[in-house]
């Protein structure tokens, strides 16, 4: 009955994880579960107040625009100037999205041909594979390695792949490791796709959640990322909104443009109501921001220090929602094991990707004493 395209999606690796979980929750254990990224925390208060008063609207009421309301789009550009100094047009160099994986999943649609490569990282999250699947383009996986601080090393890229490339997806701060990019590295990618006339795509849902001081980039600061690179944003993780699906894709405006097209094609925009809450959200003080960062800075902490006495090897994350620690052999394996000894979940590396394998990740996206129970249980495990 089904196409090929929906035959040949990667198999489903936590079918054994999931039931297991079911099972214990049936028997009445009490599981934490740190596998989900989906912010625990509601939307701020201010931002829900907005929504019910657009709601009200009835020019809300009928179809919105395609590209997203130029209220909507100027708030993006404003927050991108305040953020990160850098100026976008909003008439062109924005496009507002349903949530940031309905743009990516269409992006490859509007640039990748039959057999044209996508350079896509691994581990990552999903999406960037089945899209590039769906548009019958090949996935060429860029490892992301340890000794490479988990960024894809471009010279190893050989000069025919590169040259087949028409898009590269990207991702810092990244999900599932917890990196970040430096400036150097952005300049060196830029000039690879100037050099080989690659699209880049940036994913950066996790720009706001950073630790330690540590502000996050966005690749449109550096010099000349306009003339090969978009760039994604989500008000999903920043301002605890994955349920509302509202988000952006900002940049080249011809490629802003292509990934309209498509979506122009496909659905009708996204709720003004949606829109103008969106708007309260980007215009939010500071402090909303700076509250959140902090009840997950100390998640990080304890949780980190937690999984470094257990004798895991990890790094502190400087951003994201995630703690990336290396526990050798089958990551599967592992996560069967610590939900038995533990009734913790966490997600096997593996199913980010074949370079993920060996990795566990964790997710802090559990209410704090949630998480401080996930640690006594940790300690009491013992290495
Ligand atoms: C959460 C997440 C997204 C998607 O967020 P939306 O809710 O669709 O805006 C995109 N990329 C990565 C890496 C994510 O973790």
């Amino acid at each position: 009955m089904y196409a090929d395209r929906i035959k040949n999606l990667p198999p489903y690796l936590f079918a054994a994880i999931d039931k297991a979980k079911q099972e214990a929750r049936a028997r009445g254990v009490d599981v934490i579960d740190l596998s989900v990224g989906d912010p625990d925390l509601p939307t701020p208060a201010h931002i829900v107040e907005a929504l019910k008063q657009a709601a009200e609207d009835t020019s809300n009421h009928q179809y919105p625009s395609y590209e997203g309301k130029l209220t909507f789009r100027t708030a993006v550009a404003d927050w991108y100037k305040r953020t990160f100094n850098v100026d976008l047009d909003p008439r062109n160099e924005v496009l507002t999205l349903i949530g940031s994986k309905e743009g990516i999943a269409h992006a490859p649609l509007a640039f990748i041909n039959p057999g044209d490569v996508a350079l896509i990282p691994d581990p990552a999250y999903p999406v960037y594979r089945t899209a590039t699947a769906f548009a019958e383009g090949e996935a060429v996986v860029m490892p992301l390695l340890k000794e490479n601080r988990f960024l894809p090393d471009l010279e190893a890229i050989p000069a025919d792949v590169a040259r087949r490339a028409k898009i590269m997806f990207l991702n810092y701060p990244n999900n599932p490791i917890g990196a970040t990019a430096d400036r150097s590295f952005f300049r060196e990618l830029i000039d690879f796709a100037r050099e080989y006339n690659i699209i880049v795509m940036h994913d950066n849902p996790y720009s706001e959640i950073y630790y330690d001081g540590h502000r996050s980039l966005s690749l449109l600061e550096i010099d000349g990322a306009k003339d090969v690179a978009v760039e994604f944003h989500s008000l999903s993780k920043t301002y605890n909104m994955t349920g509302w699906r509202i988000g952006s894709v900002v940049g080249n405006s011809e490629v802003v443009a292509g990934i309209g097209k498509i979506k122009s094609n496909i659905d009708s925009g996204t709720f003004g109501a949606v829109q103008d809450a969106g708007i309260a959200a980007l215009q939010s003080p500071k402090e909303i921001v700076d509250d959140i960062r902090k009840i997950y800075q100390h998640r990080i902490e304890i949780l980190y220090q937690a999984l470094q006495d257990l004798g895991l090897e990890l790094e502190k994350p400087r951003a994201t929602l995630y703690l990336w620690a290396w526990v050798g052999g089958s990551s599967i394996e592992y996560a069967a094991q610590l939900l038995e000894k533990t009734s913790i979940v966490a997600t096997p590396g593996l199913g980010f990707g074949k370079y993920g394998e060996g990795y566990i990740r964790f997710s802090i996206t559990q209410q704090t004493k949630r998480i401080e129970e996930a640690v006594m249980r940790l300690e009491k495990m013992g290495p």
